[in-house]
């Protein structure tokens, strides 16, 4: 099978969203963890390799993102994307221009684009301003986020500020007459000796209009919307429309879909939320009324991790779901609170050292919990998932259908399937309010009992 996409992913949710995406577009895809070397036999026209890269120091980020693109040439990809946030998570340090400018270097290349937008979460781009459905990025809810809380709005002045190249735009009367136009404008862009092009992207036709007119380029970089443009003109869906998103759907067309016959494991479920965003609090809120819920106790994962583990593991596996009951709710541990709430405990602790004994806290939550049989792992927040991923020692998902949009469930790649866990991993403000009872009542089998979801969220990363 030709590998036709390689991702580099800089954080674990983003690489489950671009996966899905890639899914829904009819490519057959695998997604890797940070590996350390090319996997053999490996049956995949796309391949994701997810890293933890967004938000270490810029050295860092660059030669991990240089290892995953070298593993990804071996495995003879013929495009690679460079995945982001499509809120352009980042500060004037990086990472996403330093890892661009090594990419290009690496792959001999001095041109690419940089295409966050993703219209079906409200992600567009016009005149190179990045918006949040009707606000402009630095007026949305990122202005607060813990890590990379986002300032401006240009894409121009944001991507220059961290990168050795100039950017310019594609404006939106260019990408709305079509693909052999924004080929002409790339082109010349690239001629008059900008290094990144940023086109303006309003809708789903827009990003299929620009994988169409990238399938050129040897790089692109992006949210996961280019990467269903670029997949959606490989694979011939280009210009078809899009289906309403619903229950499960993209808002994309479901090609002969690999997701069609997902079978879950039968092991008990729980939601961990370590995400502080917006739309994460709405969800826990919601879920917290209608299952066994439990707030992190802050002080005892800083004073007390271990007898504190102890005793919240013990909680989760009491209150288990059992397989294939519908009539109670997995239980959920969650550290996700209001902003000034968050603001406090950082000020307590330190951002950093706090964020990190929460994440760590909640990796060997989920390690105890996977001993105690649950092999359903519902986790919200891109950091978080990475720490729980990584302390369940997972290296890799085969990748299945859609919870909501940008948000599959996954299922570990293991040589014994008995061994298998189900993985939901859900980026900062991914998913409507009922995401977690959806999450849970999809892979409890219950799917037909679920609500239908909007496909639309009102607020995500
Ligand atoms: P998101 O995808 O929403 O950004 P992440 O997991 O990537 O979520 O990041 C959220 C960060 O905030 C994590 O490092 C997490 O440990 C930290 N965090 C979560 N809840 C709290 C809290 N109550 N106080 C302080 N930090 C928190």
């Amino acid at each position: 099978m030709t590998l036709r996409i390689g991702v580099i992913a800089d954080d674990f949710t983003g690489a489950t969203d671009i996966a899905g995406f890639l899914v829904s577009a009819g490519l057959r895809t695998a997604q890797l963890n940070s590996p350390q070397q090319a996997p053999e036999n490996l049956d995949a026209e796309a391949v994701v390799i997810s890293l933890k890269t967004r938000s270490i120091p810029a050295q860092v980020a660059v030669e991990q993102s240089l290892a995953a693109c070298r593993i990804l040439q071996e495995l003879r990809a013929e495009q690679i994307i460079f995945k982001y946030c499509s809120t352009f998570d980042s500060t004037a340090e990086g990472n996403i221009g330093p890892v661009t400018d090594a990419l290009l270097e690496e792959l001999g290349e001095e041109f690419t684009v940089v295409v966050p937008a993703l219209p079906v979460n409200g992600r567009t781009v016009y005149r190179s301003t990045l918006f949040v459905h009707h606000q402009p990025l630095h007026e949305s809810g990122m202005k607060d986020h813990p890590v990379t809380p986002m300032t401006d709005s240009d894409l121009l002045r944001l991507m220059e500020a961290q990168s050795s190249g100039t950017a310019t735009s594609v404006p939106y009367a260019v990408v709305e007459q079509g693909p052999d136009a924004v080929r002409e404008a790339l082109r010349q862009a690239r001629s008059e000796g900008a290094r990144y092009a940023v086109p303006d992207t309003l809708n789903h036709d827009h990003l299929d209009i620009i994988g169409q007119a990238a399938t050129g380029l040897r790089l692109l970089t992006g949210g996961s919307g280019i990467g269903s443009g670029l997949a959606r003109a490989l694979t011939g869906q280009s210009g078809q429309p899009a289906q309403p998103a619903q229950q499960g759907g993209t808002g994309a067309p479901d090609a002969a879909s690999p997701a069609e016959d997902w079978s879950f494991t039968s092991g008990a479920a729980v939601v961990i939320s370590g995400s502080a965003s917006q739309m994460t609090n709405r969800q826990v809120e919601a879920y917290a009324a209608e299952a066994p819920s439990t707030a992190l106790d802050i002080p005892r994962v800083m004073d007390d991790a271990a007898g504190y583990l102890e005793e919240l593991s013990r909680w989760v596996l009491e209150n288990s779901t059992a397989p294939d009951s519908t009539d109670q709710a997995a239980p959920m541990v969650y550290a996700t609170a209001a902003p000034e709430k968050v603001k406090q405990w950082q000020q307590s602790y330190g951002a950093e050292r706090l964020s990190a004994a929460i994440e760590e806290f909640f990796g060997e939550l989920a390690a105890r919990l996977r001993s105690g049989g649950v092999t359903r792992f519902i986790v919200a927040g891109g950091e978080t998932s990475g720490a729980v991923t990584q302390a369940l020692g997972v290296d890799g998902f085969e990748v299945g259908p859609q919870i909501a949009p940008g948000v599959p469930w996954t299922r570990s790649l293991e040589s014994d399937p008995q061994q298998g866990i189900d993985l939901a991993l859900k980026s900062g403000n991914f998913g409507d309010p009922d995401f977690f009872r959806t999450a849970v009542q999809m892979s409890s089998g219950a799917s037909s009992t679920v609500q239908p979801t909007t496909g639309q969220q009102k607020e995500d990363r």
